[in-house]
Parts: structure tokens; sequence; C-alpha cells
């Protein structure tokens, strides 16, 4: 047998061995998952990962192994058991799913946990659906949106150095969201998502074998993250930081020295600031909070960073959620990459819901906007009134919440109260809350209603 033969039949047994051993890792992580699960404890122990990363540096000098390459296969293997003993997580996607099936068996439910507003689009996109087919909108188009649509939402953000080279339409900023993860970082890479946040962050990245690094805040500080813990979080695999202000789920708007402080940050170590801002329109915020007053509703397009990207969406702005559009903002060199995967995936955003968006965008949505923020006033007085505990939320349309008892556990109150009629978000599917849940502010009868039977079943189980 040649050398190259022999080798050949080396490596061959070497993978085979391997995946062997991938077999018996990820049963013994699903092992550790369900006992993890059952204890209530976290997924992720970054200081048990911390401890094993440093030990692969010291192998790898030992054995001369590229050290950036043995990490980034590290990362591949935390993934795959973070994906297998996430499994069995409450989400208010899952809680939605279980309150449907229940709706189908007849039962009335108040859906506290829905991150969507129960608004009708404005009238504007009434008129543009029954204009869309004589107009001739319905053909395959340019993966980044149609021209008109670009130029307008560049014209829209307001800002001198965006025009339509800066946009691209996607089908929901979740997509967007997804895209930018997917097409920007590489498996193995590293992002930083500032808990608690919006569950899909997360999801996409280990979905494309991303490593995750968690930075946990707190209620007691406001839900603001230091610099320092941002600092001790990136290493040199780190590529991307999320920021989601106004925050899902807790309304949070950052101030704006920290927001400074960290596209610095950002900038001194080289990393994409993914800022997913759907909510900015939610609520006048940018009125009320100096010094933003003076500056609009974009926040980290201030900033004219090179490596940002801003996402946005048609869902919250104009209450469309189901016609699924949305868009991002970035330097052209960013968007042609993303533009890449949504030209291979879905080919363009349906044309005559561009067409129904552009027609959109003529509409004044400041009712929109004083709707949410007064049903979110009414939250906040209702939750004060019950004795929830929260940071009061600048923005969105939220409020994240925990009771004053011991040892509460939220995906347990969750279940129970879901018995009852109402639907909430549990804390648990935006990070290492379990003891927090998320209400949504919808249509203030219902929330009445929705927040009386929580506090009923609150005091029956707890009191
Ligand atoms: N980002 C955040 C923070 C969200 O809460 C949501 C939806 N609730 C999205 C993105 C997705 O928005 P879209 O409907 O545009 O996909």
């Amino acid at each position: 047998m040649s050398d190259i033969e022999e080798h050949r039949k080396k490596i061959e047994e070497i993978t085979l061995e391997m995946i062997k051993l991938l077999k018996t890792r990820t049963d013994i992580a699903k092992q550790i998952g369900d006992a993890k699960a059952s204890l209530g404890m976290t997924v992720t122990d970054e200081e048990r990962e911390d401890a094993l990363r440093n030990q692969v540096t010291k192998l790898c000098k030992e054995i001369d192994l590229d050290q950036s390459t043995a990490s980034k296969f590290l990362n591949l293997l935390l993934n795959e058991s973070v994906k297998v003993q996430s499994e069995s997580k409450q989400t208010h996607l899952s809680v939605f799913l279980k309150a449907k099936a229940l709706e189908e068996e007849g039962k009335k439910i108040i859906h506290l946990e829905v991150g969507e507003p129960d608004l009708k689009p404005p009238e504007e996109v009434k008129t543009a659906l029954a204009e869309v087919y004589d107009k001739g909108y319905g053909k395959y188009g340019p993966a980044k949106g149609i021209t008109e649509l670009r130029d307008e939402l560049g014209l829209e953000t307001n800002h001198k150095n965006i025009d339509v080279d800066n946009i691209m339409v996607c089908p929901g900023a979740r997509f967007a969201v997804y895209l930018a993860i997917t097409t920007l970082l590489n498996p193995g890479d590293e992002i930083i998502v500032i808990e608690p946040a919006w569950p899909a962050y997360k999801d996409c990245a280990l979905n494309a074998g991303i490593k995750v690094r968690t930075i946990k805040t707190t209620l007691e500080t406001g839900w603001e993250p230091s610099i320092d813990q941002i600092n001790n979080t990136i290493n040199e695999n780190t590529k991307m930081i999320i920021l989601n202000y106004p925050n899902n789920p807790t309304g949070k708007i950052l101030p704006k020295k920290l927001l400074d402080d960290i596209i610095q940050t950002a900038k001194e170590h080289d990393l994409y600031v993914l800022s997913d801002e759907i909510y900015s329109w939610y609520t006048d915020w940018a009125e009320k909070i100096e010094p933003y007053s003076s500056m609009g509703r974009e926040s980290v397009s201030w900033y004219n960073y090179e490596k940002s990207i801003i996402t946005k969406s048609f869902s919250k702005s104009h209450a469309m959620t189901g016609f699924r559009i949305g868009y991002a903002i970035a330097e052209p060199s960013i968007i042609e990459k993303m533009s890449k995967l949504q030209a291979l995936s879905l080919t363009n955003v349906s044309e005559p819901i561009q067409y129904v968006a552009l027609q959109a965008l003529k509409a004044d949505t400041s009712e929109v906007t004083e709707v949410i923020e007064s049903r979110l006033e009414a939250l906040v007085k209702i939750a004060k009134d019950i004795g929830l505990e929260f940071v009061e939320p600048d923005g969105a349309m939220y409020l994240f919440a925990k009771t004053k008892y011991k040892n509460f556990d939220a995906t347990k109150f969750s279940e129970k109260l879901l018995e009852h009629g109402v639907a909430i978000a549990p804390g648990e599917g935006f990070g290492d809350y379990k003891e927090f849940f998320r209400i949504t502010a919808i249509d203030e009868t219902k929330l009445k209603e929705g927040m009386i039977i929580l506090d009923t079943v609150l005091k029956e189980s707890y009191e």
C-alpha cells in the first residue's frame, strides 16, 4: 500500500472513532440536560467551559496544534451540548402553541404571552392591497428589495449617511437577524448576547454553530450591563455583540453614555454590532429621555460604525406582523453578503407585500405609538397595584416582572395560569430568569381581566 493510501486509511479510522465518541458525548450531554432541568439549573456553565478552554489551550501548546482551530472545534462541541440540553425549555412560543391548542378545544384564553400588537394595520394598507394587482406588482424582483421601497426606507431613517445601498428588505426582522448572524460569522466564532433577551438570537447562533456568550443583567441593576462585564466576555473568537433596545422583554433603553461605551468597545475589538431596534417606535422615548431627544429614533446608526447592522420591522411600527416584512440597515458590503443568502433561500420578499409596505409608509403611525404607550402605562399601574416587582419599562410593549414570593417558579405558575385561561411568557425563555415572567400590554379591557385572574391564581397558590 502506498503512503497516501495508508494515511487515508488512518484518517478514515480516526473519523469513525470520533463519530462513536460523539455519540457517547451526546448521550451523556442529554443525561446531564435532564438532570439539570430537574434541579432547575441553567444549561450553560461558563466557568466550567472556561476551565475546559484553558485545558485545551494547554494541550495545544503541548502537542503543537493551532489554538484558534482547536477552540473553534471546542465551541462546536459545546454548542451541541447546549442544543441537546435546551430542548425542554418553555418559551413564549411554546406557551402560545399550548394556548392555541386549548382554544381549538373551545377554551377561552387571554393572550398575555404573544409579542404582537393586537391593532389593525393603517387604512393605507387596505387601499394598497386592493391596488396591487392592477399595478402589476407580482413578479420576481431584486433580492435586496424593490428600489422605491429601499429609497423610502433610507429617507425614513432620517440619517444623512444612509441611502438605498444601505437598506435591504427582508421577510421580517427575524430573518434579517438570521441572515446577519449566519452570513457574517463562521462556525466556532462567538457572539455576545445580553440577557434577558429575545430567544431567537441564541437559537440563530446555535443553528449556525456559533458559540453564544451571555451577559446576565439583573432587575437590581436596572437591566443594565456593565462595560466590565462586556470586556470580560470578549476573547479572540468574539465577533459580534447583539443589542436590543428598547428591549424585549424588559422595555429597557440604555443610557446614552453606556451605549457610547459599548460602541467604543466594539470598535476597539473590531466586533459587529447587531442592533435590533424593532421597538424604536414604541414609545416616544426618544422625546422623553435626554440626550436622546435631539437625536431622533435610530440609536446605533448615530455612530456611523461600519460594522453595525440595524434591524427594523413593519410588524411593530405598522402592526403588520402577519405581512412578514422588515429590513436591515448596514454598510453596502454587509448588505451584499446578507442578500446573497436571501437570494439563495427565497429569491426576494413578496413584491405585492413590498408595495403594500411602501404605501404603509405614508400612514401616520402616531396612533399605534400612543395606543401601545397608554396600554403599557395601564399595565404598569395594575402590576404595581397587585404588588409585582419590576423596573418600569422605557419602551417596547412588555413588563418583565417577578413576585414577592420566595422560590417562585414562573414556569410552573404559567402552566397553572393557563389552566385558568391566561397565557403569560415564562422568564426561562429569555435566559436564566426562572422567577420572572413577561406580560404583553394588550387591549386594556382584556388586560385588566387577565391581570385579575393572574392576581387571584397567584394568591391562591402562594398565600
Ligand atoms: N426582534 C425582537 C426583539 C422581537 O421581539 C421580534 C418579534 N416579537 C422580532 C425581532 C421579529 O420581528 P418580525 O415580525 O419583524 O420578524
